[in-house]
């Protein structure tokens, strides 16, 4: 999702889309027209550049690439490339993936989303291939979360109301509120943790306002959620890989800047960020900076 103009083709000028977030940020805070950078002690709004510089329309791969690890992988490939990590974008993600930074400081990281046995299953017949957020999973040597997993409450379907679940395999739906229940309950026993969603971008590419509004009104009450019932110390942080459904008069993703929604404690530390790539080394620098500070009074604590 990206910020665009306020045009007939985009939901995010409609009121009725996102009233969470325009009542946090401001009436169409998510149109070009108002954006704004927005920054105080626990917030910090603003749309931040998705073209990494290189010419062509953003792509998945190399956006979610450039999110979770800091590095530009468009740059490093010269080209956007889409959907799926294969190739050499895995000599970015394998020494650079955020969740492999975190391990490596002594803090924990996790994945939060619900993997499905047929997404395996399709890989182990090469019939697919590893998308960014699984490979950052499986280099870091992390556990992916199953359907054991979401039936305990422990893992969020990528649409957040596991819809999809329901069907292929009758496990029960949950309401948006309960599935930010389960993602802040995972999130607050790690350092790190990763929710990915790709309803707009399904929403975007079918070019239908109605799935485009339902799918962006789902994600508006789970942020509601998530942000309002925040605990104190957790801080979220919201971004995406590239524009697409805020312009449903075209089937391909935008040129448009992303959003870029930091709320918490930490948020102020986001505040220099102008692109998919800073967003990681914050984390990590702030991170290292807590870890250190924690181990260091932990240490201490120990009699000698
Ligand atoms: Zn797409």
């Amino acid at each position: 999702m990206g910020i665009g103009p306020a045009i007939a083709a985009n939901p995010f000028a409609n009121p009725s889309t996102t009233p969470f977030i325009n009542a946090l940020l401001g009436a169409n805070a998510l149109t070009q027209a108002t954006a704004t950078e927005q920054l105080t002690s626990s917030l910090t709004f603003k749309a931040i550049d998705a073209t990494l510089g290189i010419s062509g329309r953003p792509q998945s791969a190399t956006g979610q690439t450039t999110l979770y690890t800091g590095k530009n992988a468009a740059a490093f490939r010269g080209k956007h490339q889409s959907a799926f990590a294969g190739g050499s974008l895995r000599r970015l993600i394998e020494p650079y993936g955020m969740f492999r930074q975190v391990l490596e400081l002594g803090g924990s990281a996790t994945h939060a989303n619900c993997y499905l046995p047929s997404y395996f299953e399709a890989i182990a017949q090469r019939r697919r291939r590893y998308a960014v957020g699984s490979l950052l999973t499986l280099t870091a040597g992390l556990p992916f979360r199953g359907l054991a997993e979401y039936d305990r409450g422990e893992a969020v379907y990528w649409d957040i109301t596991g819809d999809i679940v329901h069907r292929t395999h009758g496990l029960p739906v949950r309401r948006p509120i309960r599935a930010a229940q389960e993602l802040t309950a995972i999130a607050t026993q790690h350092h790190l943790t990763l929710f990915e969603s790709f309803l707009p971008d399904f929403a975007g590419h079918a070019q239908d306002y109605d799935q485009a509004q339902a799918a962006l009104q789902r994600i508006d009450t789970f942020l509601e959620q998530l942000i309002t019932q925040r605990p104190a110390n957790l801080t979220l942080i919201l971004s995406s890989d590239h524009g697409n459904v805020e312009d449903l008069s075209i089937k391909n993703h935008t040129l448009n800047p992303v959003p870029l929604l930091a709320v918490g404690p930490e948020a102020p530390a986001f505040e220099a960020v102008t692109d998919l790539s800073g967003i990681t080394p914050i984390m990590i620098k702030r991170l290292r900076s807590s870890l250190c500070s924690y181990g260091a009074a932990t240490e201490k604590s120990i009699p000698r």
